[in-house]
């Protein structure tokens, strides 16, 4: 018998909830409840000092407002609580601890500068590979290094091509070596990396499907090797394109006017603002009031566009 759909919500509250994150959650959401799944909310604030709690209970009273609900997770809890990364050390550091016994893991002593040594590979979307300066370190160099600096822990990637098919943008593939280089799971400061928490979270929560906006597509072939050396099934993927300015920049969290905060003084009805991510998502010929289940009937993969959405002027002044 197939397995129940569970696809998630899996917010950084790292600012209030912006346009791009509605979009997202919202075909998460009628992704999953089209198929009679359920949908969990997992609160991504690896980054404690940037996530206060008070951006993940903003963040769920948006989720609310917006008609957007949740099964397990969140405040609300579950059977695989906590749903908040930064409670959840413990779990990474056991999983972590699996990968570095295997001999899957290495210290990186690098700094900064280093790193960006102008000989370093820039890869397409601007990160550098990093070129294993100290994946061949003796135990001796290791303990030398080590008196002066905390290392981060990076994953040995090897010369190998993964693919998978994408639910939305079809087959996929990269070479781990050429185009990805070794991820850093752990950093300096022994915060857990999001491609090491994401897999392992998403695999125990029992997600399987994962719809996130398609900037996070050339980390899934790392994600999914993750998934493989750590024995877990992975989800099927479906990643979606990414709103942007009629200037062509990417809608983001500075676009102040777009978030929740500002959204919610204007709007007192949420379906204003879900009918126009519907007409942007291909849902609707026109924007019009509706909420996330009635679109429910409307939503089908096939209509969401694949390129990026440059949202016009004249919808801008629609928000
Ligand atoms: N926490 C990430 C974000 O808010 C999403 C990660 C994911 O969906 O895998 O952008």
């Amino acid at each position: 018998m197939a397995k129940t759909v569970c696809g998630r919500f899996a917010p950084t509250p790292s600012g209030r909830m912006h346009l791009g994150n509605v979009f997202c959650a919202l075909l998460a959401w009628l992704s999953a409840k089209k198929q009679g799944g359920s949908i969990t909310l997992r609160i991504e604030d690896l980054d404690k000092p940037r996530c206060p709690d008070r951006n993940a209970q903003l963040l769920e009273d948006d989720l609310h407002w917006l008609g957007l609900d949740w099964d397990t997770g969140g405040s609300s809890g579950g059977k695989d609580a906590p749903y908040c990364q930064s409670q959840r050390f413990a779990i990474y550091t056991e999983y972590f601890a699996r990968l570095q016994k295997q001999g899957f893991t290495y210290p990186c002593f690098c700094n900064r500068a280093e790193l960006h040594a102008a000989q370093a590979p820039h890869l397409s979307d601007g990160r550098v590979l990093y070129a294993g300066t100290c994946r061949q370190l003796t135990p001796a160099e290791r303990q030398q290094k080590a008196l002066s600096r905390q290392p981060s822990q990076r994953l040995l990637l090897p010369n190998t091509t993964v693919s998978f098919t994408d639910g939305h943008y079809g087959p996929q593939q990269q070479n781990l070596a050429a185009e990805c280089g070794d991820i850093i799971l752990q950093r300096s400061d022994g915060v857990y990396a999001y491609q090491l928490a994401v897999v392992i979270d998403d695999a125990l929560m029992g997600v399987t499907e994962v719809v996130r906006g398609c900037d996070l597509l050339s980390s899934t072939p790392q994600q999914l090797y993750l998934y493989r050396l750590l024995g877990f099934a992975p989800p099927r993927f479906f990643h979606v394109p990414l709103l942007t300015a009629p200037d062509g920049r990417r809608l983001a969290k500075r676009d102040h006017d777009l978030d929740l905060g500002c959204l919610r003084q204007r709007f007192s009805d949420s379906r204003h603002v879900i009918g126009v991510l519907a007409f942007l998502a291909g849902l609707l010929p026109k924007p019009q009031p509706l909420s996330p289940a009635q679109l429910l009937p409307l939503f089908d993969w096939q209509k969401v566009p694949q390129k990026n959405i440059s949202v016009s002027e004249e919808i801008l002044n629609l928000l």
